[in-house]
């Protein structure tokens, strides 16, 4: 897809904000760090429009974007952080369960993982929670031009393994760096669009 326009419509914390729009929605979620920031921004070709790197601490939101006419894609804000406090920790569910469990648009969930690394308990929890409510997944495994040619089809099967990932569940190798998994990011989308 060719992003012409792009705008943030709200950054929302409660179901009541959420834009009213009926756009095909796709949202993507990921620990801090794991480059959804520049995974965004790689998709829409805008060189700082996420931002990178969200600081800990600061307000959680879920930042509707919308693309061309044609899309909604959600940021989910980054888990993590060990610093968090447990009230955040709560909100943080309590936010992430009102629009998994509400959002009728949402055609589908990006969760991105550390390709270099197995997922950790946190995206264990968050594939868990996703496929829960049924929702189509594409696991992006980001970074991948850290990793070795040698050891890229390895890291892939084990992050099918350690998430326990549904056979119907994609899986892509993605780098911000390369463009790798560009194109098939994009693809997944469009076939739920
Ligand atoms: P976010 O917190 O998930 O939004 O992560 P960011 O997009 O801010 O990325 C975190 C750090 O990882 C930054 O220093 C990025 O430059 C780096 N990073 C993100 N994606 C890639 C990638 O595909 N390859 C490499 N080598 N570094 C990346």
């Amino acid at each position: 897809m060719h992003v012409q326009d792009i705008k943030l419509l709200i950054s929302a914390v409660a179901p009541e904000q959420y834009p009213v729009n009926q756009l095909p929605e796709i949202a993507l979620a990921g620990r801090s760090n794991v480059g959804k920031s520049s995974l965004i921004n790689r998709l829409v070709q805008r060189k700082n429009f996420a931002r990178t790197s969200s600081q800990p601490g600061k307000t959680q939101t879920l930042n509707f974007y919308q693309l061309n006419q044609d899309l909604t894609l959600v940021d989910v804000p980054g888990y993590g952080y060990a610093k968090v406090s447990k009230k955040q920790r709560e909100q943080f569910g309590q936010m992430c369960e009102a629009y998994f469990t509400s959002r009728k648009q949402l055609r589908g969930v990006v969760i991105l993982v550390d390709g270099r690394h197995d997922p950790t308990d946190d995206d264990q929890t968050m594939y868990e929670f996703v496929h829960y409510y049924h929702h189509p997944i594409l696991v992006v495994a980001t970074k991948m031009d850290k990793v070795t040619r040698n050891h890229q089809a390895g890291n892939l099967q084990r992050i099918r393994k350690v998430l326990q990932m549904d056979p119907a569940d994609d899986l892509q190798a993605f780098s911000a760096v390369s463009d790798l998994g560009k194109a098939e990011v994009w693809q997944w989308i469009a076939d739920k669009m």
